[in-house]
């Protein structure tokens, strides 16, 4: 008590709500309580001073003493007004500190005792340091908030009393009530001035921070908005060049994100429609880009047909499609079941590929469709034949214009699922040149590590084929290339022979060709006496194409005469007879003998497998005068011409007892020649034939027409074994050939050979030249005789039973010649 003046003067009371005013500090208020105009009425009466205080408790309307803090600010009245409504307002100037002492409540406004504060003695050295403190924080604060006038910075400039600027500066700056009565309270100026730089610290703290959260959001904004801006304008302009760019950038951004495509590619993607939407619409690029997309959402990256694996009904869809070929359906059967036990025990399902080999138009390719159905999966052929470019199976690059994806993912697209069975047709086909190996590329499709992550050149992304069932076909088996084989189950057909396309004909190609001619059931009629004819006379093949091509034909023929009403029963039926075959299909196309002419002099049969099935290729030798000289024509390989040269040297050996002339070969040339010289011939098998026509030529004897021969022949006259001979004996009955000349050791074979061909065709199992001269050539006596002087009895081996293998001719010296390209 004793730093208080004791003196203790009585003001009236102006009780503030939610107010501290400090000395030095000038303040305009508003009044509008009746009593509070009292009390400044009665200040200005007096000398214009009054105490403020603010009262705590600011809900109640009418305070009570202790509701008051006891510390207030003497105030003196600068002006005031009167104003409509009845309220005043009042400019204050604190004056100075004052503790109040005694409440007086005898007037309708309070009057108080009260006793001005003195400050605490200062520290002039601190003091300094922390006014200086102050004022640089005050001007940074000025700098970062706009709170702090010029002027009051001015006035901080200038401060030299540590209360005095803590009252100015917590007057502008703290805005809480009740800090401000805290700071009011203090009287160590010091201390009070602390407190005060502790606060503006605080705050420009909270204004760096401020900063920074006002800084990202302006990043934040501005980049949002540049890009909304770039892109409007991206589209304005797009506009402007016509085409509703934008709109379609969004839709296929809309389609990529809904295809259900893995991550890493719905990521590219997006990617590429983005350099799509900054591309002119109309350049060459973005139409590149535009293909590329819809390509690739056109392929099936989920879609898939549920297996079912039903055997007894897969039997039944193949029996239903196919005549015959029960070894086939049994390996095809035996094929489902392996995959469904491996795809029950979750193993990697295509591991196993089919391979059908056989001859044209025998089925191969309606069989793989017969798989698909009876696994209900979608179908698509992928022909290979000729197929030279990797590029053709792997795609381009997108950078070529025109680029296209290869041949497999075209495929893909095709069947619109992910589980197709895809038939790889010709495989044997497959050629590889300077423009890379495309059996590299197949064996990555077929490769069960590696077609989960098939590479097209053009999707640049791996495309998953390994839910593919591949079933692949070939004409050939020795054409595949070894690492394909490997990899796959061969299953064989054959030719058919007479009486299977007659079956074939009449139970499976008719019905659907009268079917999709529209005709109705049984309006074509063949009598099972023309059967033969159509077979004979109209086709020549190993299998049905010609067949059924034939067929379509005479159904067009009859469509023709049911609209014209030249049916030959009234309810509209036609019945085949000889004449309308005739008007229908033209004049016969083949004899079924035709061919074979009268014996001659330097004509043999040879009997060769070509990629269409079994043929007839008859083997020509002219004698000329000359030097020695061969020359081979139609288009015969190497090993043929190998063959030829064993041939002649054959005919040499023999020239003494075959009595031609032991020096031939200084007098004559020889032309060999193998017709139809379009169809490359080659492997060994026509060496016996070609032996037989240049010694005909030579002893100038005729080869028997009804014979026909295969077998390679050895530098002295063996005759080594071949393969095919099914195909080729189907061929020569196709052809009316009776008798054939075929290698012992080809007996194995003679099983395979359909019952009717087995009782028609004589076969005559030779083990040397010898014997295919004595059974083709028709010699005189004396020439048969001779030759069985050294090669022994000649046995003429008739057909069934094989016969027992003849014992080897003493005369035959072990073989010098490679057995190696056998076919
Ligand atoms: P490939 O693929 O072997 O060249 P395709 O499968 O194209 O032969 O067959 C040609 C036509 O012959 C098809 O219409 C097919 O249905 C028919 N075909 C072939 N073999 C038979 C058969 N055993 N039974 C019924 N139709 C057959």
């Amino acid at each position: 008590m004793s730093r208080y003046e004791l003196y203790a003067p009585r003001y009236p009371l102006l009780p503030l709500k939610n107010v501290v005013i400090f000395p030095r500090n000038v303040v305009t208020l508003l009044v509008g309580r009746p009593r509070s105009i009292q009390a400044v009425e009665e200040a200005l009466l007096r000398d214009r001073r009054l105490i403020v205080t603010a009262h705590q408790d600011v809900e109640r309307d009418e305070p009570r003493p202790d509701d008051f803090y006891r510390i207030g600010t003497l105030a003196s009245i600068v002006s005031m007004d009167r104003q409509q409504g009845g309220n005043i307002q009042v400019v204050l100037e604190g004056l100075n500190r004052v503790k109040i002492d005694q409440f007086d409540q005898s007037r309708p406004f309070f009057t108080v005792a009260a006793a001005q504060l003195e400050e605490a003695p200062g520290h002039p050295d601190q003091d300094r340091v922390l006014i200086a403190h102050v004022q640089d924080l005050a001007t940074k604060h000025a700098e970062a908030r706009t709170k702090l006038s010029a002027e009051v910075v001015e006035m901080v400039g200038r401060a030299t009393e540590p209360g005095h600027l803590a009252d100015l500066l917590a007057t502008q700056l703290v805005t809480d009530v009740a800090r401000r009565q805290e700071l009011l309270e203090m009287t160590d100026g010091t201390r009070r001035l602390e407190q005060v730089a502790v606060h503006i610290a605080g705050d420009l703290d909270l204004a760096a921070l401020e900063q920074r959260i006002k800084a990202r959001v302006r990043d934040q904004i501005d980049k949002n908005q540049r890009e909304y801006f770039l892109r409007e304008q991206l589209k304005a302009i797009h506009d402007e060049l016509g085409g509703e760019n934008g709109n379609e950038i969004e839709t296929l951004r809309q389609r990529i994100t809904d295809r259900g495509m893995p991550a890493a590619v719905t990521e590219k993607m997006i990617k590429e429609v983005n350099r799509l939407e900054r591309m002119p619409p109309v350049s060459a690029e973005s139409t590149v880009v535009r293909g590329y997309l819809e390509t690739m959402l056109a392929l099936p990256w989920t879609e898939r047909d549920e297996d079912r694996l039903d055997l007894d009904e897969a039997e039944a869809i193949l029996n239903a499609d196919h005549f015959g070929l029960e070894p086939v359906k049994e390996r095809i059967l035996d094929f489902l079941a392996v995959r469904r036990l491996t795809a029950n025990a979750g193993r990697s399902q295509s591991s196993q590929i089919l391979c059908l080999v056989g001859p044209p138009g025998v089925g191969k390719t309606s069989l793989g469709r017969s798989v698909a159905t009876a696994m209900g999966r979608q179908f698509v052929r992928v022909s290979l034949g000729g197929v030279r470019d990797e590029a053709e199976i792997r795609g381009h690059r997108r950078t070529y214009i025109g680029a296209l994806p290869g041949r497999i993912v075209s495929a893909m697209k095709q069947a619109g699922t992910i589980n197709p069975v895809l038939l790889l047709d010709e495989i044997d086909k497959l050629a590889n040149d300077y423009r890379g190996d495309p059996t590299a590329a197949m064996l990555e499709v077929l490769d069960p590590e590696q077609h989960a992550g098939f590479t097209d050149h053009y999707l640049d992304v791996p495309y998953d084929l390994s839910q593919v069932m591949f079933i692949t076909t070939a004409n050939f088996m020795q054409q595949i290339p070894a690492p394909l084989k490997d990899r796959m189950e061969i299953i064989e057909l054959s030719g058919y022979t007479e009486d299977e396309k007659i079956a074939i004909g009449q139970r499976y190609l008719l019905p659907r060709q009268v079917e999709a001619h529209g005709l109705g059931e049984g309006a074509l009629s063949i009598p099972d006496a023309l059967w033969p004819r159509v077979v004979r006379e109209y086709t020549r093949e190993a299998g049905v194409r010609g067949l059924e091509r034939e067929i379509a034909t005479l159904c067009r023929k009859v469509a023709r005469d049911v609209v014209r009403g030249k049916t030959s029963t009234d309810d509209g039926t036609v019945i085949l007879d000889e004449t309308r075959l005739e008007t229908y299909l033209g004049p016969k196309k083949y004899g079924f003998s035709q061919d074979l002419d009268d014996s001659q002099v330097g004509l043999a049969l040879g009997l060769g497998v070509t990629s269409v099935g079994g043929e007839i290729l008859p083997v020509e030798v002219a004698t000329m005068p000359g030097t020695g000289g061969l020359t081979i024509t139609g288009k015969a390989g190497d090993v043929m011409q190998e063959s030829a040269r064993a041939a002649m040297s054959y005919a040499r050996s023999r020239a003494e007892q075959l009595h031609i002339d032991p020096h031939f070969q200084q007098k004559i040339d020889l032309h060999i020649h193998l017709p139809e010289g379009a169809t490359p011939k080659d492997g060994p098998s026509a060496g016996i034939t070609m032996a037989t026509a240049v010694i005909s030529a030579l002893t100038k004897r005729p080869v028997r027409n009804d014979t026909a021969m295969t077998g390679e022949i050895t530098l002295r006259g063996r005759v080594l074994p071949i393969g095919g001979l099914k195909d080729k004996a189907l061929a020569a009955h196709r052809h009316g050939v009776r008798r054939i000349i075929a290698p012992i050791d080809n007996q194995g074979d003679f099983a395979k050979i359909p019952a009717n061909i087995q009782r028609e065709v004589e076969f005559i199992w030779v083990r040397n030249m010898d014997q295919v001269i004595a059974a083709a050539i028709l010699l005189d006596e004396v020439q048969v005789e001779s030759l069985e002087e050294i090669a022994g009895p000649l046995p003429v081996v008739a057909s069934t039973p094989p016969a027992p293998v003849p014992a080897p001719a003493e005369s035959y010296p072990a073989d010098l010649a490679s057995d190696a390209d056998r076919a």
